[in-house]
């Protein structure tokens, strides 16, 4: 019988191939390296972490990240398993010793007697048999031209560009309000589509004072900046004139302050829904360079966002990635060629766990095509069900960005108060929800 084909063996492709072997499906994995390399990986291992040794939270009942650890673990994941094994000492956090780690994976692929692996780089995407392209953020660029030619130009990205997004019950509404610019739009929905918040002068030449001080990250050598058309960061705009960003995304036109109806704001931040639920907005224009510790502090001297929680702050990266909201079906096929998955950091999640997630799902959903059994729908109240529907759905196409795994992901939970306290027992509640609905479906599959 025909084997499957995974071209990239990072997180995901590593986690994909082991989930779809251990289902009883010959695999082979196509990875570039060690023959060709990227700008920052530095071995021929499977499963290389390029930057930072964590896995993030592993705190299963207060932390998206850490119920994902959970999920995986539940599931048998190969990079959950080899992590656990590498455990470095770092309190709430899964640190891992990252030799070792990736080591330990490329040991078990190699030896496992159903998967083979070759040192190779695919450049296009071949038309039979079955695939799943885990290539990452630094996808060879031969392939990204191939990937590029079938998608179309506008579906496929080389850099992200994340403004913040900010937990939509953490905005003072009190001195915030909903409003489309000139009222535009159709519905009553469209016409409430953004959330303003005013400045005043003296506010507003304090937030350019702390944006010009702010701590900013430097590319990376190689991560060559050729981003600037379009998705200037935030501060690069300051820089260039105080005035600028009065004049471009903070311009105060069309707009009227319920709160004050008389007085006209000197500059106005808007935050845009970010995925259906409309748990999520993103501050509209706000991609930037910033620290994370810089981000936090000057964005809540906006005012109404002085207690914003954050699902994810702002970056701009080389990542290269699919408009996966138009382009993927509920199963990770590229619609217009269904013998063609994608998986990991490419479909515009981030980060180490998430690309392995995508991973862990793709290689289960390819395995069971491949055996003819039917696959449930991966339940919504699962990290993992979360996530893959958020990529596959529930994002918004026009304005698709990558995405961490977070709460705000997820159906709210009715009937549990606000406050610290409250949200203490909510991300319980969705974390009890979620191991359920993942332990059933996983019982399933
Ligand atoms: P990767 O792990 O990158 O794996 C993709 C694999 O595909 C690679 O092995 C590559 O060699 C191979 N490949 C590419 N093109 C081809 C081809 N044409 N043919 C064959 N093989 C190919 N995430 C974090 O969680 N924490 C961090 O600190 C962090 N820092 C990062 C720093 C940098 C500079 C970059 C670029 C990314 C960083 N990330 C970080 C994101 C991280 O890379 C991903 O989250 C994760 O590695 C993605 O997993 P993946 O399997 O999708 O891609």
């Amino acid at each position: 019988t025909d084997s499957l084909h995974i071209v990239g063996g990072g997180m995901a492709g590593s986690e994909a191939a082991w989930q779809a072997a251990e289902m009883g499906v010959d695999v082979v994995i196509h990875e570039m390296r060690p023959k060709v390399g990227t700008f920052a990986h530095q071995t021929g291992n499977l499963a290389e972490m390029v930057c930072s040794n964590s896995f993030r939270s592993d705190d299963d009942e207060q932390n998206a990240v850490g119920l994902l650890h959970w999920e995986m673990r539940a599931a048998g994941g190969l990079i959950m398993s080899s992590a656990d094994a590498h455990r470095l000492p770092a309190g709430g956090a899964l640190a891992v010793d990252r030799d070792p780690f990736a080591e330990t994976v490329t040991n078990r692929l190699r030896n496992h007697p159903r998967i083979s692996v070759t040192e190779e780089e695919v450049t296009d995407l071949p038309k039979d048999g079955q695939w799943i392209f885990a290539t990452g953020p630094l996808t060879s660029p031969a392939l990204g031209e191939a990937i590029r030619h079938q998608t179309g130009a506008d579906s496929l990205a080389f850099f992200d560009a994340i403004a913040p997004i900010v937990y939509a019950d953490t905005i003072d509404m009190r001195r915030a309000w909903l409003q489309s610019r000139y009222d535009k739009g159709e519905t009553e929905e469209e016409r409430t589509a953004y959330i303003n918040c005013p400045m005043d002068r003296d506010q507003y030449e304090a937030f350019i004072d702390a944006l010009l001080a702010a701590d900013k990250t430097e590319f990376h050598e190689g991560e060559t900046a050729t981003y600037f058309d379009g998705c200037l960061p935030i501060e690069v705009m300051a820089e260039r004139g105080r005035e600028t960003l009065r004049h471009g995304p903070m311009k105060p036109v069309g707009l009227t302050n319920p709160h004050q109806p008389d007085v006209k704001p000197y500059a106005v931040v808007q935050l845009r829904r970010d995925n259906a639920l409309g748990t999520l907005y993103n501050i509209v224009g706000f991609q930037t360079k910033m620290k994370y510790g810089a981000q936090t502090s000057v964005f809540r001297m906006i005012p109404g966002l002085e207690e914003a929680g954050f699902a994810r702050l702002g970056g701009i990266h080389r990542n290269t990635f699919i408009n996966s909201p138009t382009l993927l079906d509920s199963q990770m096929r590229l619609r217009s060629r269904p013998n063609i998955r994608f998986a990991g950091q490419i479909t515009g999640v981030e980060g180490y766990v998430e690309s392995a997630a995508m991973g862990l799902l793709a290689g289960r959903f390819a395995a069971a095509e491949m055996l003819g059994r039917d696959i449930a729908e991966v339940p919504h109240d699962s990290a993992m069900g979360a996530l893959i529907h958020h990529i596959t759905g529930g994002a918004d196409a026009k304005t698709f960005q990558p995405m961490n795994v977070n709460f705000g992901l997820f159906r709210p939970v009715d009937g549990l108060k606000g406050g610290r306290r409250g949200r203490k027992d909510r991300y319980k509640a969705y974390t009890d929800r979620a191991k359920a609905a993942w332990n059933d479906w996983l019982s399933h599959s």
